[in-house]
């Protein structure tokens, strides 16, 4: 170990930019704020590569006069914020001036600025060495030019994922800005060509450009003194959270409590493993809230996280509940006692191409033909098995699940997924990102069955799927599969997602009515595995009651 040493400027900057500075899409991030910041009401974003090559935001906001450009790029230079009281009633997105600061220390940035009534400037800034500042022709407003990100960072370089994956960041970002403040004009330009130009309009509007018009027009809306959420019906659910957005005062954050508040307002109506879709827009007083607790701020500490939890739940379910159930049952089928409510739930855990059908399971128990012990499922969810020594009550999708992963995982450790190849090969439309997607990981997808050729512009063939997914909607399969690998956290191994997903995608569904054979099957299957195992999300497949846990809790 060498002797204590107070650290360079240039190395502290280079640590606060690690932790602000992931990719091309957190530089994105931070100009685009300034220039909301500033005012703008026309923003303009250009990438090259992903990003790695060029990140330009041009706006239309307040500018720099010539003498203050230098000091926009000193640590803790800000015009934001002037005592540490201010920091709990900042409105604006930047405080900490960290940002310019932390993007000249790892690439090499130009910046022309110029105010309504002033000269315009420029200034270059390389790995933390600035320019002086020269006269330059500029508009009004203010344009940030950087280059070569992490150039002088090789090690930072190499956790850049390909081209199209930092450009699905970039995009990602400039949607999250769209929607947030529809107000502002937006252009997002990649390579050289325009990809999005969205004159000013309402939330709806732009989660249409980004989501497709027919969700668009389906999302619900709910609105009350603390929030105002645009939230899609159960049939809209999707593989991952990623489509589920909470901004607090126009700043995109994520919250686990907020997101289980979601979750709970969807409870049951959404098969286990998929999200909803929702936009949620939290207005609520600086005092309220520290944003002052997270790198990028997107991780923000409310005062009272569960009363939030608590409206989100509740305000949305009786949206849900109250529209849905009414307009989506037949009159006749509505539920007449309590207990039935269960069966019509169920018609909403169907996938897309099953039959809706309500109907009330009260089976008797009947010994299963080969371990003769007795056996029934419970509301098409649970089975009970009477056992040696007590009673075990089996969650049939997890265990089914569970059997599943095993089977894939054996399968694919002999690189032989079985597959089936599909008489009519199906055609499936893809988005550019979900095309980036599959020409990024074709060859993952074929060593887990799925096949697939290109078909035209745009358009690819599935021609063969998992033998043991034969009867699932082969489209289905892929864009679900493609948006999970999109979706993805890097640090996950990809593999194991995949695997989990396919298994929980062939295991029979909690609310499905198994024949006797099936149940038989499936206690077979299951007893070569430990009866202790957790499915493939890590929840138990079973609880055993034994016969002294029923004398005790009967006081016998
Ligand atoms: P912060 O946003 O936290 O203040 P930054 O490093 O992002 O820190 O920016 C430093 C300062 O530079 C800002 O406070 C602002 O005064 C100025 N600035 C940066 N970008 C712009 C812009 N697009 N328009 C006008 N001023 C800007
Ligand atoms: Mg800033």
């Amino acid at each position: 170990m060498g002797s204590i040493a107070v650290l360079g400027a240039d190395v502290v900057n280079k640590i606060a930019a690690g932790e602000v500075i992931e990719r091309p899409a957190s530089v994105v991030k931070e100009l685009v704020e300034n220039s909301l910041d500033a005012g703008a009401r026309e923003i303009r974003v250009d990438v090259e590569e992903g990003g790695r090559k060029l990140v330009r935001v041009t706006d239309d906001g307040g500018g720099m006069p010539p003498d203050e450009i230098p000091l926009a790029f000193a640590p803790h230079a800000t015009s934001k914020l002037a005592t540490a009281d201010d920091l709990f009633r900042v409105s604006t997105f930047g405080f900490r001036g960290e940002a310019l600061a932390s993007i000249g220390s790892v690439s090499r940035v130009r910046i022309a600025s110029r105010t309504a009534r002033g000269e315009g400037a420029e200034m270059v800034v390389e790995n933390g060495e600035a320019s002086t500042v020269r006269p330059a022709a500029a508009a009004p407003g203010t344009i940030v030019e950087m280059r070569n990100l992490f150039h002088s960072v090789p090690v930072r370089r190499k956790f850049l994922r390909s081209v199209e994956i930092e450009t699905e960041h970039v995009q990602d970002t400039v949607a999250r800005f769209a929607v947030s403040h529809p107000d502002v004009r937006f252009e997002l330009w990649v390579d050289g060509q325009q990809r999005h130009a969205l004159p000013p309009s309402d939330r709806r509007t732009r989660i249409g450009v980004f989501y497709g018009t027919e969700l668009a027009e389906a999302l619900r809306e709910a609105e009350t003194k603390q929030f105002h959420a645009f939230f899609a019906p159960p049939q809209y659910s999707r593989v991952s959270a990623k489509a589920i957005w909470f901004f607090l005062n126009g700043r995109f954050i994520r919250d686990r409590v907020l997101l289980r508040g979601l979750n709970e307002a969807y409870r049951e109506m959404i098969p286990h493993g998929r999200y909803p879709v929702a936009f949620v827009f939290l207005t609520l007083p600086a005092s309220e809230v520290d944003v002052n607790v997270h790198p990028t701020k997107v991780e923000v500490r409310f005062r009272s996280v569960w009363k939030l939890h608590d409206q989100i739940a509740a305000t949305l379910r009786g949206k849900l509940v109250g529209s849905d159930l009414a307009v989506r049952v037949a009159p006749g089928a509505l539920p007449q006692e309590p207990g039935q409510a269960r069966a019509v739930v169920d018609f909403f855990t169907r996938g897309p191409g099953e039959p809706p059908v309500l109907e009330l399971p009260t089976a008797a128990a009947r010994p299963l033909v080969t371990t003769g012990r007795r056996v029934f499922q419970l509301h098409n969810r649970y089975l009970v098995e009477e056992v040696d020594d007590g009673l075990r009550v089996i969650d049939q999708h997890a265990l089914h699940e569970r059997i599943m992963l095993e089977e894939f995982r054996k399968q694919y450790a002999a690189a032989a997924i079985a597959r089936q190849r599909l008489l009519l090969p199906a055609v499936v439309e893809l988005s550019k990102a979900q095309r980036a997607r599959l020409d990024d990981g074709r060859e993952l997808l074929e060593s887990f069955g799925i096949e697939t050729d290109d078909f035209g512009p745009g358009a690819v063939a599935v021609r063969a799927v998992p033998a043991l997914l034969a009867d699932h909607d082969p489209v289905t399969l892929l864009t679900d599969f493609l948006d999970l690998t999109g979706e993805a956290d890097p640090e996950l191994p990809l593999l194991e997602c995949a695997l989990e997903f396919l298994a929980c995608r062939a295991a029979v569904k909690f609310g499905k009515k198994l024949s006797e054979e099936e149940i038989a099957r499936l206690l077979e299957d299951a007893a070569a595995l430990d009866y202790s195992a957790s499915c493939a999300h890590g929840r138990p497949t079973a609880i055993k009651l034994t016969l002294t846990d029923l004398e005790r809790f009967f006081q016998r």
